[in-house]
């Protein structure tokens, strides 16, 4: 009988795109674990037992790393990486060690601890730190899995196109994910930084997380819809809503094969006025796919994710190089502009990497050069990887968070003394290579006639631009209303800024969210920005505005909308924009 009403469920949007199908369940055969007692002399025996289900543990991840890295690369592979060092943690092995002492079996020992070390993952604040809490959940399953000699199904069983439905989705489970038959993810848990959501999008592929039961209300076989633009689960969708959802992913389908025959042709406006699409990448695994969408370089380059995933150890200059040479090997003969860290003191110090006192408003705080100043060993050996990794194809180099032009000074004075050092130790690097700076702090956009003069080009970063200007936390949603890339103050700025940087000849490109919506990409265009960073997916929308609009018009637009001093007249002229 066709359902009567939808069943929605609300969670988390970790991948876009739609996607409507049949559930394949991995919770559909779970098990429980059992406390039994364990006789004093049997106690060796049963640690003995352990540490077998341990190595066949260790064994099953280390084939999980291949696989991973053969499938999406050496970053994605590291969070398998994570689970093997979690395996050989001492603290966890001797408390599991002391339970089975204390008389009880194996599964339940480690069910105990594991459970224990969870729930302390609970009141930390990091998001991304939080989340692992599921790793270590899951590797006390495998383990206990070990123990039973029993295994929960996988995706290798999948044998037709499906929607993967799970209370969590592990590193362990894309080991043998074939991801042709996956159409969709939805999970209990997680965030925007969990393992599903990153493998999801690393795969292009609809994913909703964080759905708190989706697991328990459905079953394989039922036909769900996954919406990864709402972050929306529909189970028993009406005959309504099916056609609704079918008709939205035909045209989602076709407007993607309109775009990709843009994929080729110049960004340039009907006026032949050209502006270089580039793309946005944290982490080199995209290459691949902006290159198919056509971008003409990667304008920003967020290094951050080289510091992930990694246990208590920070990257070697040679982490470094060998990541920058790579990206700069593919890219070549497009650019790659490489953003130095902008970690904050609290996330490094939360991975036990530094010892900084944790701040109160962290983005307000020891981030991005400052830190880079301060922790000069830290900055030397990513200066010195970039460096060397510009022998291989063009590099930019840009330093994030500018707020004043001595930062600049002190950071290019470290910069100069390493070419130094590369130069003594006879170390092949590009003596010419190009130095910029984000404007992403109100101070460096009210002095950017100082500092356009001492650089080769500027990235304006809306994303934090637009937070210290209106005073609104990026990532707070009670104020997200207020988050408003349209206020006067924030176009005037961005117009500012182009103007003083094109009076002393350098470019203009603007990395931060702002670039890729399709809105504001005609008002941009207007104020004479030299070129759009955005994300992969957004590269061929952007495209499609620049090639349907003149450069004459977009500019009168432009200079309507400087003259407005309300968000409300100025929304009232672009919603006039006619777009071919
Ligand atoms: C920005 O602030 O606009 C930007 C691109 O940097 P991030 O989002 O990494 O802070
Ligand atoms: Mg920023």
């Amino acid at each position: 009988m066709p359902a009567k009403w939808d069943i929605v469920l609300k969670g988390v949007a970790a991948s876009s795109g739609i996607s409507i199908g049949k559930v394949f369940s991995l919770e559909d055969d779970d098990f429980c674990v059992i406390r039994r007692e364990i006789l004093r002399s049997a106690r060796e025996t049963e640690k003995k037992r352990l540490a077998r289900a341990v190595e066949k543990t260790r064994t099953e991840f280390k084939i999980v790393y291949a696989k991973i890295d053969e499938v999406l690369g050496k970053n994605y592979a590291r969070i398998a990486d994570a689970y093997l060092l979690i395996l050989d943690d001492p603290t966890m092995k001797k408390e599991v060690y002391e339970l089975i002492d204390s008389g009880v079996n194996a599964e339940y020992a480690v069910f105990k601890v594991i459970d224990k070390i969870a729930r302390s993952f609970e009141f930390i604040e990091n998001d991304y730190i939080r989340e692992r809490k599921v790793d270590i959940q899951d590797i006390g399953r495998k383990i206990i899995e070990n123990l039973l000699g029993k295994h929960r199904k996988t995706l290798a069983n999948l044998e037709e196109d499906s929607i993967v439905v799970s209370h969590n989705l592990t590193p362990a489970d894309t080991m043998t994910i074939r991801e042709k038959l996956v159409k969709g993810f939805a999970t209990d848990i997680g965030g925007k930084t969990s393992h599903t959501a990153i493998i999801a999008q690393g795969l292009s592929i609809p994913a909703v997380v964080g759905l708190k039961v989706v697991s328990s209300q459905t079953k394989s076989g039922d036909i769900i819809i996954i919406d990864g633009n709402k972050g929306e689960v529909i189970l028993s969708p009406t005959p309504e809503t099916m056609v609704k959802y079918k008709r939205e992913y035909a045209l989602q389908f076709a407007k993607r094969r309109e775009l990709e025959k843009l994929k080729n042709l110049s960004s340039e406006t009907t006026d032949n006025h050209k502006v270089l699409i580039f793309a946005n990448i944290d982490n080199s695994d995209e290459i691949e796919s902006i290159l198919s969408n056509g971008a003409m370089g990667i304008g920003l380059y967020r290094t951050e994710f080289i510091y992930f995933n990694r246990g208590e150890t920070m990257p070697t200059e040679k982490d470094h190089f060998e990541n920058y040479s790579k990206v700069a090997k593919i890219m070549s003969p497009y650019p790659t502009v490489i953003r130095t860290f902008d970690l904050g003191g609290d996330k490094l110090t939360k991975m036990g990497l530094l010892n900084v006192e944790q701040e109160k408003n962290p983005s307000l705080g020891l981030r991005a050069i400052r830190l880079s100043l301060k922790y000069p060993e830290i900055f030397i050996d990513q200066l010195r990887g970039v460096l060397r990794a510009s022998a291989y194809g063009e590099i930019r180099l840009m330093y994030p968070m500018i707020s004043g032009i001595e930062e600049l000074y002190e950071a290019n004075k470290v910069l100069n003394k390493v070419k130094q050092d590369l130069k003594k130790e006879h170390m092949e690097f590009d003596e010419k290579m190009k130095i910029g700076v984000m404007i992403e702090v109100p101070s460096a956009a009210t002095i950017i006639d100082v500092i356009a003069k001492e650089v080769d080009f500027v990235s304006i970063g809306t994303n934090d631009l637009i937070q210290y200007t209106l005073a609104v936390d990026r990532v707070n949603e009670n104020v997200a209303g207020l988050y408003d890339p349209l206020h006067p103050a924030i176009l005037r700025f961005i117009k500012k800024i182009i103007d003083e940087s094109h009076k002393v000849g350098i470019t203009v490109s603007m990395c931060g969210e702002m670039a890729g919506n399709p809105y504001y990409a005609p008002v941009l265009l207007g104020f004479g920005l030299d070129q759009f960073s955005v994300s992969s997916a957004q590269i061929l929308e952007i495209k499609k505005v620049i090639r349907g609009i003149s450069f004459e018009d977009a500019k009168k637009i432009s200079e309507e909308i400087l003259k407005c001093g309300s968000r409300d007249s100025i929304l009232e002229i672009i919603n006039t924009i006619h777009v071919k």
